[in-house]
């Protein structure tokens, strides 16, 4: 039995870890944890029995705790509950599948107990990449990506030399407004940016689909996972997203990995590296597909990539700046407190007023994302 906890585990990747577990059938899961849906995660626990179980909000904690009074399952809350269910003994691989830099000191606390991170949380990679790629080294753990581009990456990156690779082709959809302009997307509502045309995924997560900073939080997680410079780093739009991510060599030769949109099949990749088992599902009919669409981005419209490949190559606490202000601002319009264009705007904004600094520490990221939410609610 492959032993595991997940962070995050009422969400759509938390969700399609466990749909993974539960069809492979070797896979025990030893801790959970979510923010609020206590009537998910208490399903959830009685199917798959963890050991530990941890919530966000102290009160649903309390809640949880009584309705599975009839069980020896314990229940943690707060972080100190996502420390407790990142570093239980005996668990091999941590799902990390939280959103947002909430994820940083679990994931920290994971690495330092010895445990390999299948990581989704590409907020916590962002934001404090230089300091979890190197203690990962030397703790001896792997970070596995889940992410579709970066696992896509990663496997047309196996049986190579990685001084061999030339660039990184990361594909993106473009999201629900592809081929719009500034001016068709001053009154986008909540429900608009909320479709995605390929993968149905978590709120956040969509909207930063929408504005395309998905992928230049992809570009900054693709520069640690795979030691490149973000300029090495080309997006390529593939409407279809049937091509999940390519890699081009030294000489020429581009290795890509192709598949229908389903994050099972890299969740399941990440868990069993390096083996591949079988996953049911669509495959891919390249007669009915017949053909396979490429474009730039555009970044003058979907400035919000350019801003990102902005805050990779300067470094520092500049990409946690990028990173605090989207979350921020995209919960602003989750709550329509904001137009869809002031997204980008504001994490602009503070972009422009923020002095980086240079190898920042755990606690000048945390500083940073707090001086960035200051300016955000100051300015309101
Ligand atoms: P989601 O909103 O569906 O789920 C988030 C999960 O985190 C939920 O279980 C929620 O309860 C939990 N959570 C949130 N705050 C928490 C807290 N403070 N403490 C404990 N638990 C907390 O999000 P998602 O779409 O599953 O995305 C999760 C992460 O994976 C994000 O970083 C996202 O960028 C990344 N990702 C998602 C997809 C996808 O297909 N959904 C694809 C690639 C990467
Ligand atoms: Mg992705």
């Amino acid at each position: 039995m492959k032993k595991i906890a997940i962070l995050g585990s009422t969400g759509s990747i938390g969700t399609q870890t466990l749909e993974v577990a539960r069809e492979n059938g070797d896979i025990e899961i030893v801790g959970l944890a979510a923010g609020s849906n206590i009537r998910l995660l208490e399903e959830q626990i009685r199917e798959f029995h963890p050991r530990l179980a941890a919530v966000w909000s102290k009160e649903k904690a309390k809640e949880l705790g009584e309705r599975i009074a009839d069980t020896d399952i314990r229940v943690a809350a707060g972080m100190d509950g996502l420390l407790e269910v990142s570093t239980l003994a005996d668990v091999e691989i941590l799902v990390t599948a939280v959103v947002g830099m909430i994820g940083i000191r679990p994931t920290i606390e994971a690495i330092c107990a010895g445990k390999d991170i299948a990581l989704a949380n590409k907020e916590t990679l962002v934001t404090a990449g230089h300091i979890i790629m190197p203690l990962a080294k030397e703790k001896q753990v792997s970070i596995l990506p889940v992410d579709s581009e970066h696992s896509a990456i990663f496997q047309s990156l196996q049986g190579n030399e990685s001084r061999a690779v030339h660039k990184i082709l990361l594909t993106a959809s473009g999201g629900p407004f592809r081929g719009k302009k500034e001016e068709d997307l001053l009154d986008i509502r909540v429900e608009d940016a909320l479709k995605h045309p390929n993968w149905s995924m978590g709120q956040k997560i969509t909207i930063d689909s929408s504005t395309m900073v998905n992928k230049g939080l992809e570009v900054i997680e693709a520069k640690w996972l795979f030691g490149v410079d973000v300029d090495r780093v080309q997006v390529v739009v593939q409407p279809q997203s049937i091509i999940h991510s390519m890699v081009e060599y030294v000489d020429g030769a581009v290795m890509a990995q192709l598949g229908t949109p389903d994050m099972k099949l890299p969740i399941q990749y990440a868990l069993y590296y390096p083996k591949r088992r079988d996953l049911p599902g669509e495959r891919v009919d390249f007669w009915s597909l017949g053909k396979l669409d490429f474009e730039k981005p555009d970044m003058d419209t979907f400035y919000g990539l350019k801003l990102a490949y902005e805050a990779g190559r300067a470094g520092g606490s500049l990409p946690t700046v990028f990173n605090a202000a989207n979350e921020r601002a995209v919960r602003l319009f989750l709550d329509r407190q904001i137009k869809y264009l002031e997204i980008v705007e504001i994490i602009e904004d503070c972009m422009q007023a923020h002095q980086n600094i240079e190898n920042p520490t755990l606690r000048q990221i945390l500083d940073t994302e707090a001086a960035t939410y200051d300016r955000i609610n100051s300015r309101r």
